[in-house]
């Protein structure tokens, strides 16, 4: 079996035992003589696994139990509606961190529901990060954070400090870095880059922030997935399934602090290759660098291009930047082994040398 460096910003790489395992449980899972995408979701062997999702996310998330765990169909794009619909159902504004292109959009996104939201700090397209404190208006039920900017490559270090609960997309470092849960109020991101196939939102969320009954209708009620432990409706079970799959496999590589510290060892090995050279460029600061999207330039586009052809001859694939800022981007998500990212960076090396 040949399989490539893969080096997409999501969906991405899931490593390859994993994979290998489904693929064997694929028509018959658990001696059941069916494939667990093809039983009900009643059945107890389904409601095995869903309990076993929710009982491992909340010992690998460290989450308190004054945290409802849930489980949302369609990402975090269906969070940046719902997360101001609910939270702000009986009033109140939502402040955003305008850090990159993914805070910019949640703030639009709530907007466009109706809700009262505003820009508490917005870096105005640089590389840069809100000072420790902020200014936030009167009446404010959250403060929403993206604590990893996916295109942009920035990652916020010190989470701001305001005293209402902060909202935080995780998207792209999901369960890996260490969540301050004294500080959150929820905590989202979709779990096609760290935790399984997309389709899927993995929601904490303080229970006493929800309101009993908001006039939402049920899939748009984050109240409704708790009082149902996300079964009110037919769950997306390939996700939840291939999630305790890659749960159990977190478990095995340390949890948190292993997927954080690998994270770490593998942008490392890129960023070592950017600052030794004048022809790779990065212009996020050193300090705020994301361990998992690797964002860098070259010296024009027609290298850039080639740099992405050339890789893709090599099996080193999906390092075309983010349509709206071009460039080069490595992501370095879970899945992704440290081999790949040494590869790359060998390979890197080598590009230089022979178009310098
Ligand atoms: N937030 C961040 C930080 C992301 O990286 C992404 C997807 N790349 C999203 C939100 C949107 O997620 P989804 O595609 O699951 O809606």
């Amino acid at each position: 079996m040949s399989r490539v460096h893969n080096f997409t910003a999501g969906p991405c790489t899931l490593p390859t035992e994993v994979l290998e395992e489904v693929a064997t449980e694929l028509t018959d899972y658990a001696g059941t003589g069916m494939g667990l995408v093809e039983m009900s979701h009643r059945s107890p062997v389904y409601q095995e696994l869903h309990t076993r999702v929710l009982q491992r996310v909340r010992e690998i998330s460290g989450a308190s139990d004054e945290f409802e765990i849930i489980l949302v169909p369609g990402g975090a794009t269906m969070l940046f509606s719902l997360v101001p619909l609910n939270l702000l159902a009986s009033g109140g504004k939502g402040g955003y961190m305008i850090t990159g292109s993914w805070a910019t959009k949640a703030l639009a996104d709530g907007r466009r529901a109706g809700a009262e939201v505003y820009t508490v700090w917005d870096n105005e397209g640089r590389p840069e990060m809100p000072p420790p404190d902020v200014d936030i208006e009167k009446d404010t039920r959250y403060v929403h954070i993206t604590t990893n900017e996916t295109i942009d490559g920035v990652r916020m270090i010190d989470f701001p400090d305001v005293d209402v609960p902060l909202v935080a997309d995780m998207s792209s470092e999901y369960l890996a870095r260490h969540i301050p849960w004294e500080r959150m109020g929820l905590v989202y991101g979709g779990v096609q880059k760290n935790l399984a196939p997309a389709g899927l939102a993995l929601v904490f969320v303080r229970r006493d922030l929800l309101d009993d009954e908001p006039l939402l209708a049920s899939a748009t009620n984050l109240g409704w997935y708790v009082a149902n432990r996300s079964l009110g409706n037919t769950p997306p079970m390939f996700q939840t399934y291939l999630l305790d799959k890659m749960l159990a496999w977190l478990e095995r590589k340390g949890g948190i602090a292993g997927l954080e510290k690998a994270s770490q060892e593998k942008s490392s090995l890129i960023y070592d290759v950017i600052d030794h050279s004048e022809f790779y460029r990065s212009s996020v600061p050193a300090e705020i660098r994301s361990h998992t999207n690797v964002v860098f330039n070259l010296p024009d586009e027609n290298l850039e291009r080639k740099f992405v052809g050339d890789a893709t001859n090599d099996g080193l694939i999906g390092l075309k930047g983010h349509r709206s800022v071009g460039g080069i981007r490595a992501s370095l998500y879970a899945g992704l082994a440290l081999e790949s990212a040494a590869t790359l960076a060998e390979w890197m090396r080598a590009f230089e040398l022979n178009n310098h």
